[in-house]
């Protein structure tokens, strides 16, 4: 087996949190709980947690489409802080949808060696997905934590699950 990595995305308080902006619903809650106890048993067992972060300047071009949210330097781009990170996590900002996509991730991961990653966090349609997508082409296997992902959109969330699994080859678990 190779050396994995744990990616949390996105668990931000624009996104899970009560006030956020873009926040998912309800559904925040049980998530937040799934991640926080998959960020824990990664811990126990060694595996590298890095925390990925949509974080955008005031004029961000992403907010052509979405109303800005998780703008630097404010409350709704911090990590929620029920599971927040500890001195040897790492921390990835990113401006897209993917992870990978103008950030250092892949230099980080090749780095620690790692070639698998568990993927938790929001929206299972939006940067779960296309982070997986940029994963799988780069090579890299996935494994997606079903009850520890989440979207606004449940019909998108079921989408994406089904396409993780059979168009990307993840592994839902
Ligand atoms: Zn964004």
């Amino acid at each position: 087996m190779g050396k994995q990595a744990l990616l949390v995305i996105d668990m931000l308080e624009d996104f899970v949190g009560e006030d956020g902006i873009l926040y998912i619903g309800e559904i925040s809650q049980k998530v937040t709980q799934a991640v926080a106890a998959v960020i824990k048993e990664a811990r126990e067992r060694e595996i590298p947690v890095i925390y990925i972060c949509d974080r955008h300047r005031e004029d961000d071009a992403e907010f052509r489409m979405f109303p800005a949210h998780c703008v630097e330097n404010t409350l709704g781009a911090e990590i929620l802080k029920d599971i927040a990170p500890q001195p040897k996590d790492y921390i990835i900002p990113k401006r897209r949808y993917s992870a990978f996509f103008g950030t250092d991730l892949d230099a980080t991961l090749r780095e620690l060696g790692v070639t698998e990653l568990i993927l938790v966090g929001v929206c299972t349609n939006i940067c779960v997905l296309y982070t997986a997508a940029d994963a799988r082409m780069l090579n890299y296997e996935v494994t997606v934590i079903k009850d520890a992902v989440a979207s606004f959109d449940e019909e998108a969330h079921n989408f994406a699950l089904k396409e993780l699994e059979t168009t990307l080859g993840a592994k839902i678990r």
